[in-house]
């Protein structure tokens, strides 16, 4: 696949590489990063930057833009991909690149591997794949960040993901162990599971129903609400049939105010696909404000912490509001979540013209898994 390519991994000189976190820097601010800025901020030669910049471009790792006041370049996803692996394989957190084992509208999942060989699971926040029309008409809540777009939603994203992930873990929730955060992306443990979704048969439907009631209340007890609670984010593991939960950049403080209805839309989740799935149904299943009652005092405020570690309120709003502009645009599109089938996804001609937004740097994401069995280093930033 085109974003995780080996030879653009491998053969990026360290001047490249400047140019690239060039052009990064100065999207913090412009939309289409002007050629002349990205010579000053990195520092080099106005006849050399023009050089390696064509061949970032034919690699992929930035797109040239033909504005109508300017030209100029932006990161692409594969670029910003590259950004992320390479600050995590100089931290050691990851060596090589294996097989694509998932594409989610909203992320793309790798499994990945240490110097050791361990098998770990890198997951790319994608966010703004769906369309960005709607963010367009609704940038205000982004403020003076008008250049946010998919690169800062993506990272915060993967930030979200990462704070409650880590306190989750630390406080002896099912969920992978995070190994990593860098950018967009996430590194954590990988289970050996099977999706809930794929699953047929259980030895006891029943108990794997009131253990998943029973991850909801622990939850509540501890402040916070999944929020995609469903067959897709929850694994059985291969070897126990014990349940993991993952996915949580959609994850709520139950003092939101929408608290009880996610919370009720949670366990609904679980309910119907009992229903449907194993033909079980039971009376007995957690209600939001009992939950809430029963919470002991010394209960952990994980809500709590996770905005005192450093993934606070303010970004919390943001990537809400994000989240539900893009849901509002997707229903409206057709595509609503109640059908059974998987989702195809949709690909849209974005409108031309529009050359000022980042939507169509993102490369073409219609290919599925790979199937190569390539494994490739990526600590090296240059040609040896
Ligand atoms: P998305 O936000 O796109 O839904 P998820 O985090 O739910 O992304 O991951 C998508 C799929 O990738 C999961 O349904 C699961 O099959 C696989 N996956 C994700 N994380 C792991 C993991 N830690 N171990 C094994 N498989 C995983
Ligand atoms: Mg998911």
């Amino acid at each position: 696949s085109m974003k995780l390519d080996a030879t653009d991994l491998r053969y990026v000189t360290s001047d490249e590489f400047r140019v690239l976190t060039a052009v990064e820097m100065g999207s913090k601010n412009h939309e289409v990063v002007p050629t002349v800025l990205i010579v000053q901020i990195s520092g080099l030669r106005n006849g050399g930057v023009n050089k390696i910049i064509g061949s970032l471009a034919k690699r992929n790792l930035v797109a040239k833009v033909q504005n109508s006041k300017y030209d100029g370049y932006r990161l692409t996803y594969g670029g910003y991909d590259y950004l992320a692996m390479r600050a995590l394989s100089k931290r050691d957190s990851m060596y090589s690149v294996g097989n694509q084992i998932g594409v989610g509208k909203e992320s793309d999942i790798y499994i990945v591997a240490d110097l050791e060989g361990n098998e770990m699971v890198l997951k790319l926040h994608r966010l703004g794949r769906v369309s960005f029309r709607a963010i367009k008409q609704k940038r205000d809540y982004m403020g003076k960040r008008k250049s946010a777009s998919w690169m800062y939603m993506s990272r915060l994203a993967a930030q979200k993901e990462w704070a409650f992930m880590k306190v989750l873990h630390e406080h002896g929730f099912p969920v992978p162990r995070p190994i990593d955060q860098a950018r967009h992306c996430i590194v954590m443990e990988f289970i050996d599971a099977y999706p809930l979704r794929q699953i047929d048969e259980v030895p006891s439907p029943g108990k794997l129903y009131s253990q998943l009631m029973d991850i909801i209340v622990r939850f509540a007890r501890a402040g916070l609400i999944h929020g995609d609670y469903n067959e897709f984010n929850i694994l059985i593991r291969r070897d126990t049939g014990e349940p993991i939960v993952i996915d949580f950049p959609q994850m709520v403080s139950t003092s939101h105010e929408n608290a009880e209805w996610y919370f009720n839309r949670d366990v609904e989740c679980i309910r119907r696909f009992f229903r449907r799935r194993f033909r079980y149904e039971s009376a007995i299943y957690p209600r939001f404000r009992s939950t809430m009652n029963e919470a002991g005092e010394d209960d952990f405020q994980l809500d709590v912490v996770v905005s005192a570690s450093g993934f606070g309120r303010k970004e919390m709003k943001v990537l809400e509001e994000y989240m539900e502009t893009t849901k509002e645009e997707q229903n409206s599109e057709g595509s609503e979540e109640s059908s059974d089938e998987e989702e195809e996804e949709e690909e849209e001609d974005e409108e031309v013209g529009e050359a000022s937004d980042a939507d169509d740097a993102i490369p073409e994401f219609t290919e599925g898994p790979s199937s190569s069995k390539t494994a490739y280093d990526v600590t090296d930033g240059t040609p040896s």
